[in-house]
């Protein structure tokens, strides 16, 4: 047996059978530089998922490392929020100024589902509710109340949550009930649905609307730009607040925007983030409104929440972003991505949809025989992707959505090849299906 199937066959024997799923034959990550990543055996491939969006910068970063490396030689290697911490109050002091959120407030976790659970709790405290509003299809983490609100089968996992949670179904103007629609007359629905929840579901006081401004999980759904806004002057009838769930959208990924929620005309009471900021190292976090913050007697301690080596990888990563001015970069390699993708799809009959914005795009694959959402079909892709040594993900509510977001780093060389690459990919898939 290879040291390979080995490996694979000890994972299966002692780690969750949901675990390890990517592919028919897993890869072993095994080093990685710039958008390159290389298996245990060898094999190069250009990343276009990068973790899932945790490398934002791409592999082996000098500026990150040096970072890390700096704050190792310290020697302070532990925490908790009982100490004060320059790297936290650095970091907070940026994420607070770039959510444009008036008095800010930061608090660092280790995860994207660490950030939620935090932000439903504020939420929940501060309105003393725990009804709450969240979108179909979405994903928000695998914790009881971060799962309660995610509003996608496959993850929700179990029916019951310690909040009372109702759904709107404002995220995917796929669903047949809005075909043709204009951006105008699906927002008017989708603001008659937030309208008619509040009114017959809920039971009086709603403490807050959380939701992905792009669903991540949920195949990269992107509800015309407005709509939030629209949300928003509903939620503030009512005195709900506004959660944007940025764990996947945020640091200027979208290209048009610092944050997802941006291009929607509406401030956020709170935001959440996770994923890309530490450029591999694990933090997450909440930035809310600071009397919001505030109105939690003591939230806890977070013992690795904010800990010195993610907010020295945290500071690093932000200020590269910014330095770099990588939004623009996600703006301009994501056009050429996009634009590409959609000239090649006119004669690809599995393409059902081509969507993105920056380095955020997706290809929707749909039987051409059935018409029907096709699992194997994004799969095929998965695997024929690999073999020409690019790596993508997968999502969408049925598991057809193929879906890419390279390291903001990503040069138009590398564009260029992922896209070749993506483009003969589909172009075999395709022949398979007809
Ligand atoms: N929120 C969104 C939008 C996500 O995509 C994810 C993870 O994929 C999470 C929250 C949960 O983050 P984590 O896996 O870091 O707990």
């Amino acid at each position: 047996m290879s040291e390979h199937a080995n490996l694979l066959r000890r994972h299966r024997a002692v780690m969750p059978s949901w675990m390890a799923l990517n592919y028919s034959d897993p890869i072993e990550i095994a080093g990685g530089k710039g958008a390159r990543v290389t298996d245990a055996e060898g094999n190069g491939y250009l990343d276009f998922f990068t973790g899932i969006l945790t490398n934002m910068l791409g592999y082996d970063v000098p500026e990150v490392r040096d970072a890390v490396e700096r704050q190792l030689a310290t020697g302070v290697v532990h925490t908790s929020t009982a100490y004060l911490l320059r790297g936290q109050v650095e970091l907070a002091e940026k994420i607070a100024r770039l959510s444009g959120i008036p008095d800010a407030k930061v608090f660092f976790a280790n995860s994207g589902t660490e950030a939620n659970e935090t932000a439903l709790l504020l939420a929940a405290y501060a309105r003393r509710s725990d009804q709450v509003l969240a979108m179909r299809q979405s994903y928000h983490g695998r914790s009881f109340a971060a799962a309660g609100v995610t509003g996608n089968r496959a993850w929700r996992n179990l029916s019951f949550s310690p909040l009372d949670v109702h759904f709107l179904h404002g995220a995917d103007r796929h669903l047949p009930q809005f075909a043709g629609m204009s951006d105008e007359r699906y927002i008017e629905a989708c603001v008659a649905d937030l309208r008619h929840v509040l009114a017959t579901a809920t039971g009086g006081d709603v403490a807050a609307l959380v939701a992905e401004p792009i669903q991540g999980v949920g195949g990269f759904t992107m509800p015309p730009d407005g709509l939030f806004a629209a949300y928003k002057s509903v939620l503030d009838e009512f005195g709900i607040l506004f959660i944007s769930d940025e764990v996947q959208t945020g640091w200027g990924r979208t290209g048009e925007h610092f944050w997802g929620i941006g291009g929607h005309g509406v401030t956020p009471d709170m935001m959440t983030f996770a994923k890309g900021l530490g450029n591999g190292f694990a933090v997450g976090g909440v930035v809310a409104r600071g009397d919001l913050m505030d109105a939690l007697p003591a939230l806890g301690i977070s013992t690795f929440g904010g800990n010195p080596i993610s907010m020295a990888a945290a500071n690093a990563t932000l200020d590269y972003v910014l330095d770099h001015d990588l939004q623009a970069n996600a703006a301009k390699q994501g056009a050429t991505i996009i634009d590409g993708l959609r000239r090649a799809a006119g004669r690809l009959p599995i393409v059902s949809d081509v969507r993105g914005k920056g380095l955020m795009f997706a290809v929707e694959l749909t039987d051409p025989r059935t018409g029907e959402p096709s699992p194997p079909l994004a799969a095929a892709l998965m695997e024929a992707a690999r073999e020409r040594g690019l790596l993508i993900g997968k999502g969408g509510l049925y598991g057809n959505v193929v879906r890419m977001a390279p390291p903001m780093t990503l040069t138009a060389a590398e564009a260029a090849e992922g896209l070749g690459i993506l483009i003969a990919s589909l172009e075999t898939v395709n022949e398979e299906a007809a």
